[in-house]
Formats: structure tokens, C-alpha cells, sequence
């Protein structure tokens, strides 16, 4: 009798066990060794400075080797560049942002009914990604509509108006007729400047979170680790971004605006995670809700694009599609830029 109860005792203590850890971790607050305010603070300065270097390097990479004859839009390595850019986009969508939602809103701290009871994150990106996919297709076929009426066709025919139709509609159609040559290329320039804004504000969320955790973390012990994770992180991501913002062809101002902008994301939620340091707390119910829907929507839109603008528009485009051996080349990019990027999901 008495044994039975000893054993139940154990039982029972063991189960309450995860639940009193897991009360302690929707706390937040922590209280060993490793906390230092203090000594976080230095560490935290230090993260800002290289972080926001290593952006700009990794942003303005692709970019600087434009001034590289090779890397011309007509040659062979600019086609590779933008597939190694679009693996890590891909790869930012599907094995960072998609999977910090799915964490942060199974998490215990939340509550059972709703967000146990329905998988948001799921339903959340594949809305995001329906409605992508909507504004793609009207903004393309109003442009496309617009500039149709304006456009005088020299040798009117209707092959010709197919073609600008055709390659607004879909990408690396470049019209061979003589007056919608021009046109053609105007559309097309237009979609990659719309493409590289949109990813440039679809990473943001998860480049501003990560900085925000590590600038609100005060554990002395993680923070030197977390800040050489992060600087590789942002500059691979600056590559990506980077490969994209190469193809928009902008002039130097807006180019630089753009990588300027990724760039001060991180180096920013590290200010704002110090600055909130006493408000914010990661595993606050507001804080998991809020950062847990905008990860799955920033996900389905960089899946979306990656998948439709970047990858199957090159590789079903004009170009990939004249040469398998072209196409084995960028097939082996997008895969290093996407092994690469999987490989920092292991650390932010
Ligand atoms: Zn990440």
C-alpha cells in the first residue's frame, strides 16, 4: 500500500514536472549564471556594427559584380547568379520563417482553444500565397491592358499584340517584333521592380524578429554565438535579396536605398529589442500571435515568388530552355544557395 503510493507520488511528480518548466519558460524572465545586463549590453553594440556591415557586404555583392563583363544580363553566369539568388529566397521561406510560425504558434504559452485546435500557420501562408498570386495576375493584366491602348503597333496584326499580352503575362518572352520590342522589355523591367520590392518587404518580419530576440536576451553565454549566426545569416540573405534587386536593373540611388534598407532591419530589432527590453517578452501571448501570423504570411508570399517569379520564370523562360546544360548549372545554384540558407536555420 504504502509502495503504491510512493510510486504514484513519483508518477505524479514526474508529470507536473514539464508543466512547472514550461510555466517558467512563458515567464520569461530566467535567472542563472549566464544573465547579465551588463555584460550583454557591450556584446549587443558590438552585434549592431558587424551585423549591419556584414548586410551591406552580403547586399551589394551581386550588385558589384555588374561591373564584371561576364555578368551582363545577356551572359550565362548573370542567369546562374539570379538561380542562386532565388534557392535562397526559397530556402528562407521554407526553412525559416514557415517553421519559426509553426513554433510559435504551437506554443504552449498560447492557449489550447483556438490555436490548438486548427493549424493557422498553414492556413495563413497558403491564403498569403493565393492572394500573391491575385495581385500578380490583375496588376499584370492591368498594366498590360493600359499599355495595350496606348501602345501604336507600326505592322498592326494580332500576332503582335499576343506578344506583349504573352510577356507581360509571363516572363522572358522578348518580343521579337519591332515596334513591341521596347514595350516588351518595359513590362518586364517593371515586374522585376515590383518582384524585388515585394521580397525586400517580405523578409523584413524575420530579419527585424531575430534581431529583436537577440537584442532583447540578456544571456551572456548565447549572445557571442547568436551574433557570428546572425552576420552569416543576413549576408547570405543579402545575396539572395541582392541577386534580385540585380535583375530590377535600378540606378545607383534606389539600388542603394534598397540594400541600405535590408540592411539597418536586423541592426534595428536589436535596438528595439534593448529598448523594449522591459515590456517585451518573447513568449507573450500577444508577442506569439502577432510574430507567429506575420511569419506564416511573409512565408507564403517569399514560397510564392520564389517558386513562380524567380524559378519557374527562368527556368521555363526563353533562355534556360535552350540549353539543358545551362540549366544543370543553375539547377546545381539554386541548390547551394538553398543548402546554404537551410544550413543557418540550424542557428536563427
Ligand atoms: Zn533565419
Amino acid at each position: 500500500m504504502n509502495s503504491k503510493l510512493v510510486i504514484l507520488f513519483i508518477i505524479l511528480s514526474n508529470l507536473s514536472l514539464p508543466v512547472v518548466s514550461v510555466v517558467d519558460d512563458c515567464g520569461a524572465q530566467q535567472y542563472d549564471a549566464c544573465i547579465n545586463k551588463k555584460k550583454a549590453l557591450p556584446l549587443k553594440i558590438i552585434a549592431i556594427v558587424s551585423i549591419l556591415l556584414t548586410s551591406m557586404i552580403g547586399v551589394s555583392f551581386p550588385l558589384l559584380t555588374r561591373s564584371i563583363p561576364a555578368l551582363s544580363p545577356d551572359r550565362n553566369l548573370f542567369v546562374i547568379v539570379k538561380a542562386f539568388a532565388a534557392g535562397i529566397i526559397l530556402a528562407t521561406g521554407f526553412m525559416h520563417v514557415l517553421p519559426d510560425s509553426f513554433d510559435m504558434l504551437s506554443s504552449s504559452c498560447l492557449k489550447d482553444n483556438p490555436w490548438h485546435k486548427f493549424p493557422f500557420t498553414g492556413f495563413v501562408a497558403m491564403l498569403s500565397a493565393i492572394i500573391t498570386l491575385m495581385i500578380d495576375s490583375m496588376a499584370t493584366s492591368l498594366y498590360s491592358k493600359k499599355h495595350k491602348a496606348a501602345l501604336v503597333l507600326p505592322e498592326s496584326g494580332g500576332d503582335q499584340e499576343m506578344a506583349v499580352v504573352e510577356a507581360a503575362a509571363h516572363s522572358h518572352f522578348h518580343g521579337h517584333h519591332h515596334g513591341s520590342k521596347l514595350e516588351v522589355e518595359g513590362s518586364q523591367l517593371l515586374r522585376y521592380r515590383v518582384i524585388a520590392m515585394v521580397l525586400e518587404l517580405g523578409i523584413i518580419v524575420h530579419s527585424v524578429v531575430i534581431g529583436l530576440s537577440l537584442g532583447a536576451s540578456n544571456n551572456t553565454c548565447s549572445i557571442k554565438g547568436l551574433v557570428a549566426a546572425l552576420c552569416f545569416h543576413q549576408m547570405f540573405e543579402g545575396m539572395g535579396l541582392g541577386g534580385c534587386i540585380l535583375q530590377a536593373e535600378y540606378k545607383f540611388l534606389k539600388k542603394a536605398a534598397m540594400a541600405f534598407f535590408f540592411s539597418v532591419t536586423t541592426p534595428f530589432g536589436i535596438a528595439l529589442g534593448l529598448a523594449l527590453a522591459s515590456s517585451y517578452k518573447e513568449n507573450s501571448p500577444r508577442a506569439l500571435i502577432t510574430v507567429g501570423l506575420l511569419n506564416a504570411s511573409s512565408a507564403g508570399l517569399l514560397i510564392y515568388m520564389a517558386l513562380v517569379d524567380l524559378l519557374a520564370a527562368d527556368f521555363m523562360g526563353q533562355k534556360l530552355q535552350g540549353s539543358v546544360k545551362l540549366q544543370i548549372k543553375s539547377y546545381v545554384a539554386v541548390l547551394l544557395g538553398a543548402g546554404g540558407m537551410s544550413l543557418m536555420a540550424k542557428w536563427a
